[in-house]
């Protein structure tokens, strides 16, 4: 049977920070329920590759400076809004399986080394002209 173990993440040095957190009408603070949905769905996606006897993850609380945002949608006039987790240096996760990455590093104590997407982020790539506008 597997054994169970419930990680407050809170308790890690983070590098989470309220400064990374949208501001403007488009963004509430999302509610204590939101961020259990969050935290669940990061569980999972933390459990989805574990090996035989490894202990099924729960996480109870998010990092320091992490925070689930509702954010209204800007292309459309119904009331649809997304729920995403932000507080990264370098912008918000919209999905567990990303965040789930960051989360296990800051778990690990092991930042530097962080493979997920966010601390990964390519920089821009340059734009070629076309051909017909390239001056000779
Ligand atoms: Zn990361």
């Amino acid at each position: 049977m597997a054994a169970y173990v419930q990680v407050d993440l809170s308790a890690f040095p983070s590098d989470g920070s309220a400064m990374n957190w949208p501001s403007g009408d488009r963004y509430t603070l999302g509610s204590e329920r939101d961020e259990i949905r969050w935290l669940d769905k990061i569980s999972y996606a933390k459990n989805w590759d574990r090996a035989p006897g490894d202990p099924l993850i729960t996480y109870t609380e998010l990092p320091h400076g992490y925070r689930v945002i509702a954010q209204t949608r800007d292309n459309t006039n119904n009331r649809a809004r997304d729920y995403l987790l932000y507080g990264h240096p370098n912008g918000h996760f919209d999905l567990a399986h990303k965040a789930s990455v960051h989360f296990k590093h800051i778990w690990l104590g092991n930042l530097a080394n962080c493979t997920c997407t966010r601390c990964n982020v390519r920089a821009p790539a340059v734009r070629k002209m076309p051909f017909w506008q390239l001056r000779l």
